[in-house]
């Protein structure tokens, strides 16, 4: 027997009692239980909607699912055949697929009215919902139908929900063609003519607001990301929030912050190039030094380097310094509690292995990293430059 849906004709229903036809556990989860009632207020996930949630006696219902006019209460514990039960949706979560739903309506409507695009995908996220379109929408037009949308949502006309005979059904403007004979139809003063099983408000200010937060290119068409009611206000007062700390950091207009950004971005590229050049510089001199003091290791030159870089730079100059001929360079800089490092050696310097050290290296002082004879790079857990050196002294055999 088919369950009958409270939500058909009214989706206000939050509380209602119903009796308990058949009660399962879900062989698919367990734990669970499917629940059969002669009549529900609790909306099965179908239409891009997610299901209800709430309770059923002292059962929390997680999921409701609907097979052939069924629907199925999924239930943390098992209730009593032939027993009455009271059930109770949870009204913030449904009103809010409300919201959405009918705010997705006229959004529809207003597009397909607008640039002639059709809704060919819905979904109702966690996060966010979206609507996938047959058509391509610019920056400009998004912004249009926003505004457009909004107006309606003003304008609080109301929304039908109507089982036309087929007579009617064929001078109906759907905007789908009907699937099914017994066709539920949603009406959105005007905006919208659609078969829908979904629950929506019964007016539209009631959606309170919607904010396209998003959309990109999606399959040759475009993907729109928006938010509803609650959820919008919540956004809105988010991003407020950080937009104002923004301006505040920035010393200047929320409206300012594009500009402000952009020109901290060019500094900071300028301060980089400065900084290279006087690293090159600086590389120069600093290794023209260790060189002039460098011990011979198996055939070619050691040099030790212990802080004043960061781990990029110390790996630039490794990299510099092996240039060279006969060089072996072992770099390390501290940074919180590891030490990062580059080794690096000239090529045919010696009989000396960079791979083979850096291997001893990680095993004896339990550090990560590697790469080529050229080129070693990694981390050890701290370590002193005294530790290191002393480390590398006896390696070496100096
Ligand atoms: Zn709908």
């Amino acid at each position: 027997m088919e369950t009958k849906k409270l939500f058909d004709l009214d989706s206000y229903v939050r509380d209602f009692s119903a009796t308990v036809l058949s009660c399962e556990e879900n062989s698919k989860e367990k734990g669970s239980y499917l629940v059969v009632l002669d009549q529900t207020a609790f909306f099965a996930e179908g239409g891009g909607q997610p299901a209800d949630q709430g309770k059923l006696g002292s059962a929390s219902v997680h999921h409701v699912s609907e097979k052939a006019g069924v629907i199925y209460h999924h239930c943390d514990r098992p209730l009593e055949t032939g027993t009455t039960v009271n059930g109770s949706i949870d009204w913030d979560i449904r009103f809010s697929h409300m919201q959405i739903h009918c705010g997705e309506h006229i959004l529809s409507g207003i597009i397909l009215r607008e640039y002639g695009f059709h809704n060919v995908g819905f979904h109702m996220g966690h996060e966010f919902t979206t609507i996938d379109l047959d058509g391509e929408l610019n920056a400009e037009m998004v912004r249009h139908v926003e505004d457009l949308v909004n107006q309606a949502i003003g304008e609080n006309g109301e929304v039908h929900v109507s089982y036309p005979d087929k007579e009617t059904l064929s001078t109906l403007p759907l905007r789908k063609k009907p699937e099914v004979e017994h066709l539920r139809v949603v009406e959105v003063c005007g905006y919208d003519f659609c078969g829908c099983c979904g629950t929506h408000v019964a007016h539209t200010a009631e959606i309170q607001l919607l904010k396209i937060i998003d959309f990109q290119r999606y399959k040759g068409g475009t993907r729109l990301f928006f938010l509803c009611g609650k959820r919008a206000l919540q956004d809105y007062q988010q991003k407020h929030n950080s937009v104002k700390g923004l301006a505040e950091e920035f010393s200047c207009k929320p409206e300012g912050l594009c500009a402000a950004v952009h020109k901290l971005q060019n500094d900071l590229s300028e301060a980089k190039m400065q900084l290279n050049e006087k690293n090159k510089l600086l590389f120069d001199l600093l290794g023209q030094k260790l060189l002039a003091s460098a011990p011979e290791v198996q055939g070619c030159k050691w040099i030790f380097l212990y802080g004043g870089f960061s781990a990029d730079e110390a790996k630039s100059f490794a990299m510099t310094m092996a240039k060279q001929d006969d060089l072996f360079c072992s770099f390390f800089m501290p940074a919180g509690d590891s030490v990062r490092y580059a080794l690096s050696k000239s090529k045919n310097a010696g009989s000396l292995s960079n791979k083979a050290l850096c291997q001893a290296m990680n095993k004896a002082l339990g550090g990560k990293g590697g790469g080529s004879e050229d080129l070693c790079c990694g981390s050890l857990p701290f370590i002193s430059e005294e530790l290191l050196r002393d480390f590398f002294t006896q390696q070496l055999g100096l």
